[in-house]
């Protein structure tokens, strides 16, 4: 799980406003430098004659000395320090928020939802994935016994053919040995 200090407060890169992303902006496009309706590449302020789109100061809009972004910085340390308390006993839940709905941050519900979501499709890949190798090691075990059989089946088989030959040429050479003795012997 993640650990977090506190977060930067969110800043939106199309209107400029803290606490949500650009993603999800339903605003115009404002300017980072003179707070108009253009984009920054287009602005026709010069650069030492900004005007912050959140407080009407003499700044750009990302100013962190800016007291729309010190708000915004307190705003997001009270949900650090909300978000970081009920996390220690259940991770896998997601902490009850009493705070307005259309706050955003890092870990929304709807994040440690996906969080969640995420976390359980790993496990049944994870759990299927032990299957599969259960089931090759499985396979795996079969093949081996059934070539170990087929060993053991084919030494027998040498075996047996090995004492017939031998028996037989037993049989030949006794057979030879009687024909000299009846040769060297003659009978009568
Ligand atoms: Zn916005
Ligand atoms: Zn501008
Ligand atoms: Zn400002």
């Amino acid at each position: 799980m993640r650990i977090r200090k506190t977060t930067e407060p969110i800043q939106c890169h199309n209107c400029q406003r803290y606490g949500h992303y650009a993603a999800s902006c339903q605003h115009r496009k404002t300017c980072l430098r003179c707070a108009g309706h253009h984009a920054l590449a287009d602005c026709p302020t010069p650069r030492d004659e900004p005007r912050c789109a959140n407080c009407s100061r003499h700044h750009i809009a990302s100013y962190k000395g800016c007291s729309r972004y010190q708000r915004a910085l307190e705003e997001q340390k009270k949900k650090d320090a909300q978000k970081t308390r009920p996390a220690q006993g259940n991770r896998s839940v997601p902490a009850p928020r009493p705070d307005k709905p259309n706050s955003t941050s890092f870990c929304s519900p709807q994040t440690s939802d996906l969080q969640k979501k995420h976390d359980e499709a790993m496990k049944k890949i994870e759990e299927r994935h032990q299957l599969e190798l259960e089931a090759i090691r499985l396979q795996h075990q079969a093949t081996i016994e059934k070539i170990e059989e087929a060993n053991t089946q084919l030494f027998h088989q040498l075996r047996e053919d090995t004492t017939t030959q031998i028996n037989e040429m037993k049989g030949r050479i006794i057979h030879f040995l009687g024909d000299v003795l009846h040769h060297l012997i003659p009978t009568n």
